[in-house]
């Protein structure tokens, strides 16, 4: 029997009723099926959890981070097992070292190095229902630590990777991947194959529909990547291709919003060589990962301003970062702003279409909404704007380049 990995996140294992539900999903693919489950915590666990952590401590040790975030997967997987024998079918539950998955030695963001399969395998050639607790590892000391928000996808494509899955499903709580957060946008169209590169893209700048790590591992290894509805599985959702059509796209083929945004700002810093090494060098030490990075061009003056964003968690600890930089660097001083937010378009024919940038910029313009910073890549167009504009941003673009009829394919 081919080997199917299935993962149900935190919305499809929010309450008993939910997870009955899950417990039935599972066991009819398992008649055809090895299969490992892959849960998340329960709906807002892990949130729960990082409260909790706040109220004690407000810097708190990443290690004892995880050992705490760590316990929402493990209820999970251990109710959904009781729920699959309540069904008659044989299911053990394994958290993230019983099922041999490592990690760097690195807490609350670890990437995965290695599986070990031989556990997992043995249950799995004996017919038994493998339930694994996603999000979480342990480092080569065996510590445990998790992946970051977001995670168990990643577990999930994962372990498809180690086990040479026949496909992953991804059961969340909508039909599939959207032309925009259908939450945020009424009028949003499910996209019914979408490419890696322009789903990993869409992942990066906010669509949370998938872990932007899972997209990079499934295309690596070529998993048949599905995302699914929980609540309608008989839906086929949305799938994920190399390319989902040969030199035919559609120029904008999603609009999201991050709103996990912050800007900052160091100003008039030296404009010689080595002082942007030295700025990202001492933010990499503290581990903050800047975006949309932009120097400003100041005409024969001698000095540069340098403007980044980062994680709005991150804003107070890359504040701190860039006042040392102030006084080494004999800068004029640092400018944030955390009531920002992201909003992109992806579409792999935005190159061949100029025409694109001009429109999206106007229709910003001309709704009154500011563009603080905008980048690009060759799929990407990301602009800046206040927190407040966000949810109009988002539903005027859409509205814009009608997404939610699907533009004519244009070809070359
Ligand atoms: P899970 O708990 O199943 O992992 P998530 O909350 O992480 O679910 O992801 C599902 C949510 O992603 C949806 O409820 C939706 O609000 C959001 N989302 C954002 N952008 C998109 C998009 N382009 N398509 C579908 N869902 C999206
Ligand atoms: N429970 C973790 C989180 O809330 C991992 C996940 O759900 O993917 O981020
Ligand atoms: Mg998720």
């Amino acid at each position: 029997m081919p080997v199917l990995v299935q993962k149900f996140g935190g919305t499809s294992v929010k309450s008993v009723g939910r997870i009955k539900n899950v417990a039935s999903i599972v066991t009819r693919a398992a008649e055809h099926n090895k299969l490992v489950v892959v849960v998340s915590a329960m709906g807002d666990t892990t949130n729960y959890l990082l409260k909790l952590a706040r109220q004690v401590s407000r810097s708190s040790n990443k290690r004892e981070l995880d050992a705490l975030l760590a316990t929402g997967e493990q209820i999970s997987i251990a109710l959904v097992v009781m729920a699959i024998h309540e069904l008659g079918f044989p299911a053990v539950s394994l958290t993230g070292q019983q099922l041999g998955i490592i990690t760097e030695n690195v807490h609350t963001t670890a990437r995965i190095v290695e599986i070990k399969t031989e556990r997992l395998e043995s249950y799995l050639n004996k017919g038994v229902i493998v339930v694994a607790a996603g999000f979480q590892g342990t480092n080569p000391e065996g510590d445990i630590t998790t992946l970051g928000r977001g995670g168990s996808d990643t577990t999930a494509v994962a372990l498809a990777a180690a086990l040479g899955a026949q496909a992953c499903d991804i059961y969340t709580d909508v039909s599939g991947v959207y032309t925009a957060d259908p939450n945020l946008v009424s009028s949003a169209r499910l996209i019914n194959e979408i490419s890696y590169e322009e789903m990993l893209e869409m992942a990066r700048v906010g669509a949370k529909v998938l872990h932007p790590r899972a997209v990079e591992l499934a295309r690596k290894h070529k998993i048949l990547l599905r995302v699914r509805n929980t609540f309608d599985p008989q839906h086929p959702g949305t799938v994920l291709k190399e390319v989902a059509n040969m030199e035919v796209y559609l120029p904008v083929s999603g609009v999201t919003l991050d709103r996990d945004q912050a800007r900052l700002a160091i100003l008039k810093v030296p404009h010689t060589p080595g002082v942007a090494g030295e700025i990202f060098n001492a933010l990499d030490e503290h581990r903050i990962s800047a975006d949309m990075i932009i120097q400003a061009f100041h005409q024969g003056r001698g000095v540069t301003d340098i403007s980044f964003t980062v994680k709005r968690g991150d804003l107070e600890a890359a504040r701190k970062v860039l006042d040392e930089q102030v006084g080494q660097l004999g800068a004029d001083g640092v400018l944030s702003d955390e009531n920002v937010a992201k909003v992109s378009i992806i579409g792999a024919g935005l190159m061949d279409h100029p025409d694109i940038p001009a429109r999206m910029f106007t229709a910003l313009g001309r709704a009154g909404i500011n563009i603080e910073m905008i980048s690009t890549s060759d799929i990407r167009i990301s602009c800046i704007i206040s927190d407040r504009d966000a949810n109009r941003a988002i539903n005027l673009i859409h509205d814009l380049f009608h997404l939610d009829e699907g533009e004519a394919p244009q070809g070359e």
